[in-house]
């Protein structure tokens, strides 16, 4: 099945950062082959978050194609531990806490990838059995100096900081799952780059054909700087409640925005290029497009009607300072110019008498849509929609003439 030229440059262009080698992969989803596709995720926290989405939405478009997926449970390199990056050893982990994070794993995998079309396999299935002489016949397949090629490992060598024997297992035991799927291509992100390369080596060393490594980019997390990770903390979970969700979309620092929505949405590329201007020129408030970015996320991983009702929420209770739902209305005259605030404070039955308003007005007691009111004088601020709030509870929305 040939590929149209939109569908090819949709998988292999937008969120992607590498092909290794690409040709061939182009030549493999050309030749109407149903692939093999790999990812692992290691159950070190109960939580998938969205920078997994990135390889996971990849995933799924190939599998719309009609390839096959197979997602594997990393429950014993979990226990290890990924150097990739990692500048010191990481804490092991038991393997009762590893079984428990995936379990809720897999029902986290279906919020993206197709269920019919995807394989999940545990490595236990094959390191449960791996024997002493198994171990040996692995680790005689690669060198030293191979794995001090890594950047992580070289840099600490160097600088005499420990590495841990059982740290250089790690990218054999990744490799070795490779060969036990026969993986045809490789997913993870562009910090997996020497792991999935290394199962290259050994497919190829055992007689297998060598999987091609398909990397897509590192999400940025919520800080905005380091990746989106779950030691780090800085990461939007896909179980997160919908408000929530919305709520951290939003707080998000405006230069990720347009990365956000070329990752983890199908926004067509013009209307991304639109974005980028927006977000850069300052033409749009980027408010508005980030509501849009919430918006999209929550309507993938709950449902449309919840981002509708998370937006509003976020709407209520951020842009309008904790107006509730249920407010009372107030009515003023129509026109506004004609009427002082301390007046409006007391027909609105915020205020007792007028001297009582333009006390409270005095001690910083009032906002209008969340602004503190400075001084007494005329309501020309109160159009329909707006919020008075006087102390901690009390609120009106001010409705048209
Ligand atoms: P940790 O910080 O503990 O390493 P993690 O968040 O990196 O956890 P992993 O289970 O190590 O999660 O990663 C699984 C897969 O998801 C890997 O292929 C990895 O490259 C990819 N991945 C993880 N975080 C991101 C991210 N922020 N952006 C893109 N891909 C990511
Ligand atoms: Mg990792």
């Amino acid at each position: 099945m040939a590929l149209d030229e939109t569908t090819l440059a949709k998988i292999a262009r937008r969120g992607v950062a590498e092909i290794i080698p690409e040709d061939e992969f182009i030549r493999a989803l050309q030749s109407g082959r149903k692939l093999r596709l790999k990812q692992g995720f290691d159950p070190t926290r109960p939580d998938l978050h969205l920078g997994h989405v990135v390889g996971l939405r990849k995933l799924r478009q190939l599998q719309e194609l009609g390839h096959h997926v197979v997602v594997i449970v990393g429950d014993w390199t979990a226990q290890i531990g990924d150097p990739s990056g990692q500048s010191a050893t990481r804490q092991m982990l038991s393997a009762e806490d590893v079984r428990a994070n995936a379990e809720t794993y897999m029902r986290q995998f279906f919020k993206v990838v197709d269920r019919q079309r995807t394989q999940v396999v545990w490595q236990s299935e094959w390191f449960g059995k791996f024997t002493l002489t198994d171990v040996i016949k692995l680790t005689s397949k690669f060198t030293v100096a191979q794995l001090l090629q890594r950047d992580d490992f070289a840099k600490r060598f160097k600088e005499n900081r420990p590495i841990a024997v059982t740290e250089l297992l790690y990218p054999l035991l990744q490799a070795y799952d490779s060969v036990m799927v026969e993986a045809d291509v490789e997913f993870g992100g562009t910090d997996q780059r020497f792991n999935c390369l290394l199962g290259r080596e050994l497919q190829a060393g055992v007689g297998q054909k060598p999987q091609q490594v398909f990397m897509v980019p590192i999400l940025p997390g919520t800080d905005g700087v380091q990746k989106m990770s779950k030691s780090l903390g800085n990461y939007i979970a896909l179980e997160e409640p919908p408000e929530e969700m919305f709520g951290k979309v939003m707080s998000l620092p405006d230069n990720l925005i347009a990365t956000y929505f070329e990752l983890l949405t199908d926004v067509p590329d013009d209307e991304l290029v639109r974005v980028k201007a927006d977000v850069e020129g300052q033409r749009v408030n980027p408010m508005s497009i980030k509501k849009r970015l919430g918006w999209e996320i929550v309507a993938q991983f709950h449902s449309r009607d919840a981002a509708d009702k998370a937006q509003a929420h976020f709407e209520r209770v951020f842009q309008k300072r904790e107006a509730p739902e249920e407010v009372p209305t107030y009515r003023p005259p129509a026109d506004l110019t004609q009427l002082r605030l301390s007046r409006a404070l007391v027909d609105a039955g915020l205020a007792a008498s007028a001297s009582e308003a333009r006390r409270l007005i005095a001690q910083g007691a009032v906002d209008i849509d969340g602004e503190r009111v400075a001084a007494d004088g005329p309501a020309d601020r109160l159009k329909p929609g707006a919020v008075i709030r006087v102390g901690k509870h009390k609120f009106v929305r001010v409705v048209g003439p």
